[in-house]
């Protein structure tokens, strides 16, 4: 839904038939409780959700939700469970937010839907990192409106945990979007021609020998020239928090590779149109559509070239992290082991692995060839903003991870202002190790009150 409403054709927009239920009104039009909103909204002829209603007790709220639970069938939309608010809008903003959630509202999700299936085979995949997963391929199933032909297994000792074997029959569950998994094996259904599951030694790619990773029951493909996880790895390059690439998809990937017409994510960028239009599924218009999408790639922020590369262990937070600390590709090439470990929220391991990244062949080599193909990294200027703008903040205790200098830069820079002393005006009151008289006084004025780590959420 939030891609149809980004499009820039509001006839695009249109023609996707979205719809909405009207659930908040931030216009003050004199309302004090959330559910005169549901109300005014309604008059404003918004549909609201007709399903919503008022509870008085917690009673009251279980018995909605066994209510709702049980009719959810047989509603027009897909739900995942309810949100449970408190009504009265000047408390629940009192109430204040924990990073993200704010205190005064709560989900309560249904149980996930399952179905019962069987296990035709076990086969593994190999990761972008060579991370091996065994996976259950199933005879096709629907679970939640959804047909579900593949579930995971994630690894050997689930596996064990739940004594699946092939051929045996299956609870699967989805929950959400995320990949379906095998909830339960239900053993009283084996007929005796049941087969267990062997981890291969090799790799059924590369055929190399896999190797057990420092976690234990992780088993990986050590190549790093092996082709399942070059190309996990360009399904990686090219995606949302990476490159970016609008149109470039797994299945343009595969038959990019197919074909031969790249090697690795460098080559994209010197694909031409006319590379592009024999594809199955391209036509003149959409080969210059990604041939201008890559094109406009080139140039990417520290923080997702970071993440493009896919080092081992460094996800979307970390690159962001790193990104700050060091503010060029250069400086981050260069860094030392203690200078990585000295970065919020990074230890040794994510270190060692971002460290011997740096240091290998096969990955400066990629890192050359990139520059050579005319990608541009920007490097970060450092934080700045708007989102802390008119908040007035104030420290007190000893901060773990920043010194309270750099927590009062952080907060200027984001628009805000870091007070000495604690007021009426104040709004946050950051509380460190043995905090001082400004933490009573900020709990006498009423001011929020907040940990290190929410004020970094907050400010990240
Ligand atoms: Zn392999």
């Amino acid at each position: 839904a939030a891609g149809s409403i980004r499009q820039l054709d509001p006839a695009i927009a249109a023609s996707r038939e979205l719809s909405f239920f009207a659930y908040a009104l931030l216009t003050d039009l004199g309302q004090r409780l959330h559910g005169e909103e549901h109300d005014l909204l309604k008059d404003l002829g918004f549909k609201t959700d007709e399903l919503a209603r008022m509870a008085a007790t917690k009673d009251d709220v279980a018995d909605f939700y066994r209510e709702v639970a049980h009719k959810r069938k047989s509603l027009a939309f897909d739900i995942d469970g309810l949100v449970i608010s408190v009504n009265d809008s000047e408390l629940y903003k009192k109430l204040g937010v924990v990073g993200k959630a704010p205190r005064g509202a709560v989900a309560l999700k249904f149980a996930p839907e399952e179905a019962t299936t069987i296990v035709e085979n076990i086969i593994v995949q190999i990761g972008r990192t060579g991370a091996v997963t065994p996976v259950a391929v199933l005879r096709p199933v629907r679970i939640s409106g959804v047909t579900v032909s593949r579930a995971t297994l994630h690894n050997m000792d689930e596996i064990g945990r739940l004594g699946v074997n092939i051929g045996d029959t299956v609870i699967v569950g989805r929950a959400g979007d995320v990949i379906p998994d095998v909830r339960e094996v239900v053993k009283e259904l084996r007929t005796g021609k049941e087969k267990p599951f062997h981890m291969p030694t090799l790799c059924p790619v590369c055929g190399q020998s896999l190797k057990k990773g420092s976690g234990g029951v992780l088993i990986r493909c050590m190549n790093k020239e092996c082709p399942a996880r070059h190309r996990e790895a360009l399904y990686h390059f090219v995606s949302k928090k990476a490159f970016d690439i609008d149109g470039l998809g797994p299945k343009t990937i595969n038959a990019l590779l197919d074909e031969g017409l790249i090697q690795d994510a460098a080559d994209l960028f010197s694909l031409k149109e006319g590379d592009l239009v024999p594809l199955e599924r391209f036509g003149e218009k959409s080969a210059s559509n990604l041939r201008e999408a890559i094109d406009a790639s080139r140039r990417i922020p520290l923080a997702r070239f970071i993440m493009a590369l896919g080092i081992l262990h460094v996800g979307e937070e970390t690159a962001i992290d790193l990104a700050h600390r060091f503010r060029t590709t250069e400086a981050l090439k260069k860094a030392s082991l203690d200078e990585l470990t000295a970065v919020p929220n990074i230890g040794e391991i994510v270190a060692k692995s971002i460290h011997a990244f740096f240091r290998d062949e096969h990955s400066a080599a990629l890192m050359r060839k990139l520059k050579h193909a005319g990608v541009t990294v920007v490097s970060e200027k450092g934080k700045t903003g708007t989102k802390l703008k008119g908040k007035i903040f104030v420290f007190t205790g000893e901060l773990k991870t920043i010194t309270r200098d750099e927590a009062k830069a952080l907060v200027r820079s984001l628009g805000g202002t870091a007070s000495e002393s604690v007021s009426a005006r104040t709004d946050y009151v950051v509380v460190g190790d043995s905090p001082g008289l400004k933490h009573e006084q900020a709990k006498k004025f009423g001011v929020s009150i907040m940990d290190e780590k929410e004020f970094l959420k907050m400010a990240k």
